[in-house]
Formats: C-alpha cells, sequence, structure tokens
C-alpha cells in the first residue's frame, strides 16, 4: 500500500489497512480516481463488501478538518433561495411520509404494556423528543415538529444554525454530534440523512448517536446505495465519501452498534438505503471471515467490473431519470414565482395524516 499509483482496478490486496467494520485486512482496488479525477484510492472489503477509501482519516484529523472548513463558513445568516427550500422541502415531505409509522405521536399508546419487555415489539416511547443530526436548512426539523414532536436540530454550519433558528424559528444546536452535551437528551428518535458515509468509523458513529437515545429509541438513516447500478463509473467515488454501504453491510453496522432493524430497504429509484433502527442492548460482533477466502466481496467485485460508461449511457432509465429531473426542475421554479417565505412554504405543504 505504499505506492498508490501501483493499484490498478480488480487488485486484490492482502495485507493492507484493515476494514473499519469486520477488520479484515483483505481488499480489492475497485477505484483510482474521484469524480473529479483526481487521485484516490477506494477498496472493497473482500470479507464483508464493505467500500472504503484508503487510507482513510484518523477521526480527530478529520473532525479538525470539518471544524475549520465549517468556521470558514458564513458567519451570518444564510438566506436559501426559495427552488432550494421547495426542494428540499418536498424531500422532507417524503421522509416524513416513510417515517410516518414509526415516529412517537403516531404509535398506539394504549396498546402499551408498562410489563412488556423492552425491545423491537415494545418501542414505545415516554415522549416525543427527536433530535436531526446534520440538519441542515432545517426542512426535515421543521416538518417533524409539525408532527408534534420536540425538536432539536443539529448543524454545525452557523449560516444555516442562525437561519433554521431566526428564520424557521426551530432549536439549533450549533455544532458536532460530539459536542452535544448528554443532559440534553435522551431523545425518543435521531434521523440522519446522508452523512454515515462521511465517518470513518460506521460503528463508532452509530454508537455515539446510541447514546444519545433511550432504550427502544430509533434510528432513522439515509446513505447511498454503493450497490446503485444507475451512477456513471467515473462519478462514482465522492472524495468526501469515507465509506460505502450496500444493504448488507449497514445492517451489519448497526446490529454492531446494537440496533435492529425495523425497516431496511432501497429507495424506489434504487439509489439511497434506508433504514429505521432501534436500540437494542445487544451488540451483534461482526464475524470476521478468513481473509483468503473471498467472500461477500467476491460478489460485489463481479457487480463493480460490470459497470462501464458504455452500459451507462445504454440504459433508458438513466434518460427517464434525466427527464424526470429536469421536469421536477421546473415545477420548483414554477412554484417558486408564488414563494412567500421559507416558514409559511413549509407551513402549508400538505403532511399524511
Ligand atoms: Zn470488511
Amino acid at each position: 500500500l505504499e505506492k498508490n499509483f501501483h493499484m490498478r482496478k480488480g487488485q486484490l490486496i492482502e495485507r493492507g489497512s484493515s476494514c473499519p467494520l469486520c477488520r479484515s485486512s483483505s481488499s480489492f482496488v475497485v477505484g483510482t480516481k474521484d469524480r473529479h479525477n483526481r487521485p484516490l484510492t477506494n477498496l472493497l472489503c473482500v470479507g464483508c463488501g464493505l467500500y472504503r477509501v484508503d487510507p482513510l482519516p484518523e477521526e480527530d484529523v478529520l473532525r479538525e478538518y470539518y471544524r475549520k472548513q465549517y468556521r470558514l463558513d458564513y458567519k451570518g445568516v444564510l438566506r436559501p433561495r426559495p427552488h432550494h427550500v421547495i426542494r428540499a422541502g418536498r424531500t422532507a415531505r417524503d421522509r416524513i411520509h416513510w417515517l410516518l409509522p414509526y415516529l412517537p405521536e403516531t404509535r398506539d399508546r394504549s396498546a402499551v404494556d408498562s410489563h412488556s419487555q423492552p425491545g423491537p415489539s415494545a418501542r414505545i416511547p415516554r415522549s416525543g423528543r427527536w433530535l436531526d443530526v446534520g440538519a441542515g436548512s432545517g426542512e426535515f426539523a421543521f416538518l417533524v415538529r409539525r408532527k408534534g414532536l420536540d425538536v432539536i436540530a443539529l448543524e454545525p454550519n452557523h449560516g444555516y444554525g442562525e437561519y433554521v433558528r431566526r428564520s424557521l424559528k426551530v432549536t439549533v444546536f450549533c455544532g458536532f454530534l460530539e459536542d452535544l452535551p448528554h443532559a440534553e437528551g435522551p431523545f425518543d428518535g435521531i434521523s440522519c440523512f446522508h452523512m454515515l458515509e462521511h465517518h470513518p468509523s460506521p460503528i463508532d458513529a452509530l454508537m455515539r448517536m446510541s447514546s444519545h437515545l433511550h432504550q427502544g429509541g430509533l434510528l432513522a438513516l439515509e446513505v447511498p446505495n454503493a450497490a446503485f447500478a444507475l451512477t456513471h463509473p467515473s462519478s462514482r467515488f465522492h472524495p468526501a465519501h469515507l465509506v460505502h454501504f450496500t444493504l448488507s453491510t449497514l445492517e451489519m453496522a448497526a446490529r454492531a452498534a446494537g440496533f435492529v432493524p425495523l425497516e431496511l430497504r432501497t429507495s424506489a429509484d434504487g439509489g439511497i438505503l434506508w433504514a429505521v433502527l432501534v436500540k437494542t442492548q445487544d451488540r451483534t460482533p461482526v464475524p470476521v471471515p478468513l481473509p483468503v477466502l473471498p467472500g461477500a466481496g467476491n460478489a460485489r467485485l463481479r457487480a463493480e467490473s460490470r459497470r462501464s460508461p458504455v452500459r451507462y449511457y445504454g440504459n433508458p432509465r438513466i434518460w427517464l431519470r434525466t427527464f424526470r429531473r429536469v421536469k421536477a426542475l421546473l415545477a420548483e421554479r414554477w412554484e417558486a414565482q408564488a414563494f412567500l417565505s421559507p416558514e409559511s412554504y413549509l407551513a402549508g405543504l400538505d403532511l399524511p395524516e
């Protein structure tokens, strides 16, 4: 692993860095460039099938990097453009639809048996407190509060944090999850959309979230799906995405951190993984397979070798997707003409009962 430029795609590395999920040090090279054509090595773990950047940055180095980046960010109040609020608001509404059966206030409290054992079947919260990790411009936090929950939006960017606090009047904690005092919780639910893939140790990140949850509390996750076929081969690897999950590796990480999946699936188009997890007491150790016996990684490697620009552009679903995106973009611009304020727009969005 001394010289990354010696690596080629499909190459098997037997004694490299170890996988943050199963600790196996056998991996295949699946990428040597990032989406901007700069050198970046991505490995596929032979043992479990988790993708990872190599070398993975140390957590404290990475934390300093992000802190510095966020300090450079605008210190006042950001003003997202109307079409941004419209798009993010619709995405947030779709997430409410998805999570509604799990949200604390929508559960049947009459069915609670106070003597029942804690576990996936007894996941009735004591109250309705929710934490949205990486809240961004706050649309989801705003809508989840409309469903009657007491919400804290956690956002490290000060510009966005001020905007969410002032314009949406949502309670904001400005900082990273490790800065959040445990006295703020515990929470009945945490949402974390598109953040876990930025962390070098998914199990640690999940356990940190778990530490802010009640026993039986929920964690709603969204991450990109590494197995998604409709990604252009040269735009596969975002430099900030340190690990890439499939359904099975996301489940392994969740169980290793003491969560049990209530729901684990891909989005309708297959591009995103959705997980609703419940905090339990048991942690399931990730099995470490024999390094010389290719397992889950081998099947993924075959799928990787089938990716090509010709296959990509030859797929009619790509063109259908492009058409739908343009249509959505035009609808957003059209709707933006009648836009009054982020708060009034989000307050007026139709939410499921
Ligand atoms: Zn692994």
